[in-house]
């Protein structure tokens, strides 16, 4: 297996709670390493970029509302198969639908305020890595 990159997001319902620790936690547990990290607000022209691929869905203001609401914390993180590892250690969209264990069933508050974001594939997890992060700011 590979040794990838997938990219993080800690959502506002995290930092507002003061859960950042607690969530990064689990995400090292699994074996995943945070090689890149950075507190911020999002923009509202960030948080639209980001999620740009959902705009003409109807929850797309709600969901930058959200994630420009309080800070984030962006992150990268690398391992073996670290895209689909993150994916399965975040757990499904709907938190009622996660598997026990993961962040968003241990974590979330609901559908849109679900904790965390990864990336689903390399070429997106390259794309928001690069929204974020100078090459130079991951350090392995
Ligand atoms: P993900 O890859 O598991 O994050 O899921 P998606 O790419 O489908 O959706 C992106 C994000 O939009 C999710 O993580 C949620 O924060 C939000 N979202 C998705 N579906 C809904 C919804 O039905 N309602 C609301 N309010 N937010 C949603």
């Amino acid at each position: 297996m590979a040794i990838e990159h997938t990219f993080s997001i800690l959502k506002p319902d995290v930092t507002r709670r003061n859960l950042t620790g607690k969530v990064n936690a689990v995400i090292e547990a699994a074996g995943l390493r945070i090689v890149a990290q950075k507190r911020i607000h999002m923009t509202r022209a960030q948080a639209e970029k980001f999620y740009g691929v959902h705009k003409e869905r109807p929850f797309f203001g709600e969901l930058v509302e959200m994630m420009t609401a309080a800070p984030v914390v962006v992150q990268v993180l690398q391992g073996e198969n670290a895209i689909a590892k993150y994916r399965e250690v975040m757990g499904a969209t709907n938190p009622e639908k996660a598997d026990a264990g993961t962040i968003r069933k241990e974590f979330a508050l609901s559908m849109g305020e679900n904790s965390a974001h990864g990336s689903d594939a390399p070429e997106t997890a390259a794309q928001e890595i690069a929204q974020f992060f100078a090459g130079n700011e991951i350090v392995g």
